[in-house]
């Protein structure tokens, strides 16, 4: 237990943060190009708030919340997802008051009680864009078009864009009543979860991930063709600007969400070679959500995406940039006496801008070149009791194993020099 980390969990080792960085760097430079801004909210909220953001019916909720009772009786709860969080910071703080339109981001660590299997784990990490304030179907547009330009700019081919409406509470009950005549027949063959939602939200039944409810789901009749006018029309101008924006998409009468406070528009990016954990991003509009978290009604239309099933899609093709880790100088510091001026060289050079190191345990001269050139020294300085004397190091380039004495006066100019400091 004390060497091993909690299941569902991993460790984001030294030689790994470099990916890491480097998704976040494109992240935050895609979001200042579209103007959203990042948000940072608690790791842990009130349990109550995903219950009602998230919903009490949805596997999250039911099965999958890492829930406690902190010290103070209060029921806490390790954030599942951002948006209800987004949400709750949007209200608290009012950040509707200065514009009609609120554009955040946020990246993260969220935590569910997940199956852990491979892009599927209990601490993941998302990147998910909620602009809130807005009813125009631009920004359903605007939010798909970043999160295709996002996995374009990684370079990630074979993507899928797949589509639907989920239309709103006025034109739904139509819909599920439809649904509930066509399952109605079969419901009994089909699993207990899909049973147990069949009266509580019957849409779940057409995205139950088990093989004989997918078989019995087929031919189910299509929310598409149930939309109120509002609705029909919110959709048809979603997919002109798509298309105006030059972004393929395919419609999927299945992609559904199941609570009232999703409205209109939903969306999924997958990457298929990830099979079973190829939905990469989802996202969609939820006009209800604010309303319901005590607000006054507010559309706003958002997704998330697990960073670690865009890193595992990255590595499949090899898209990941090398990131060779390397500092510019290495001390070698021969014997006790020349250590506290070995130690001044150091401060001095990291103060100057250099990323500079040196050996610590007064090792031999080769044990402690062994360790410059594992740590892709560009130059040592090496430092003898000798050198010391007649005031002067030993600089060696370790590219191509010329070394010269210089003068610890000139140390630093000679050193600028070679590393273009
Ligand atoms: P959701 O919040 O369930 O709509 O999920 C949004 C995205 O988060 C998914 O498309 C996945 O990429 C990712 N995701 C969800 N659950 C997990 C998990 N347990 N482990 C890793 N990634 C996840």
């Amino acid at each position: 237990m004390l060497t091993k980390a909690p299941r569902g969990t991993r460790d984001i080792l030294p030689d790994k943060v470099g990916n890491w960085l480097y998704l976040e760097n494109l992240i935050r430079k895609l979001c200042g190009q579209f103007g959203y801004r990042e948000i940072r909210t608690p790791i842990f909220e009130h349990t109550e708030l995903f219950q009602r953001g998230i919903g009490e019916t949805t596997d999250v909720v039911e099965k999958e919340m890492y829930t406690f009772t902190d010290r103070g009786n209060r029921s806490i709860t390790l954030r599942p997802e951002n948006t209800a969080a987004a949400v709750r910071s949007y209200l608290e703080n009012k950040l509707y008051a200065d514009t009609n339109l609120c554009k955040l981001f946020y990246i993260g660590s969220m935590f569910r009680y997940d199956r852990p299997q491979a892009g599927r784990y209990r601490e993941f990490h998302q990147f998910g864009v909620e602009a809130l304030g807005e009813a125009n179907p631009a920004v359903d547009a605007e939010i798909i078009s970043l999160a295709v330009q996002f996995l374009q700019d990684l370079g990630l081919k074979d993507i899928k864009l797949l589509l639907n409406s989920v239309g709103c509470p006025k034109c739904r009950p139509v819909y599920r009543q439809k649904l509930q005549e066509f399952f109605k027949p079969v419901i009994g063959e089909m699993c207990e979860d899909c049973q147990s939602r069949y009266d509580r939200n019957p849409m779940r039944l057409l995205d139950c991930k088990n093989e004989k409810c997918k078989e019995l789901a087929q031919g189910a009749p299509a929310i598409t063709d149930c939309l109120c006018d509002e609705c029909n029309e919110h959709f048809h101008k979603v997919q002109d600007f798509l298309t105006a924006a030059g972004i393929e998409f395919e419609l999927d009468p299945s992609l559904v969400r199941g609570l009232d406070y999703y409205t209109k528009t939903a969306f999924e990016l997958k990457y298929i070679p990830l099979g079973a954990q190829s939905a990469v991003l989802g996202g969609g509009r939820y006009d209800g959500l604010i309303e319901e978290c005590g607000g006054k009604p507010t559309p706003a239309v958002g997704f998330a995406t697990g960073l670690e099933r865009v890193l595992l899609a990255l590595e499949m093709q090899n898209l990941l940039p090398e990131t060779v880790y390397g500092t510019d100088i290495f001390i070698v510091a021969l014997g006790d006496s020349v250590q506290a001026k070995a130690f001044e060289i150091l401060t001095n050079l990291r103060k100057d801008g250099f990323e500079a190191s040196m050996d610590f345990a007064g090792r031999s001269m080769k044990a402690q070149m062994k360790q410059a050139n594992k740590s892709n020294a560009k130059f040592t300085v090496i430092l003898g009791e000798d050198e010391l004397k007649s005031n002067s190091a030993v600089v060696k380039d370790m590219q191509n194993s010329t070394q010269e004495t210089v003068s610890l006066d000139d140390l630093f100019a000679t050193l600028k020099a070679k590393c273009h400091k």
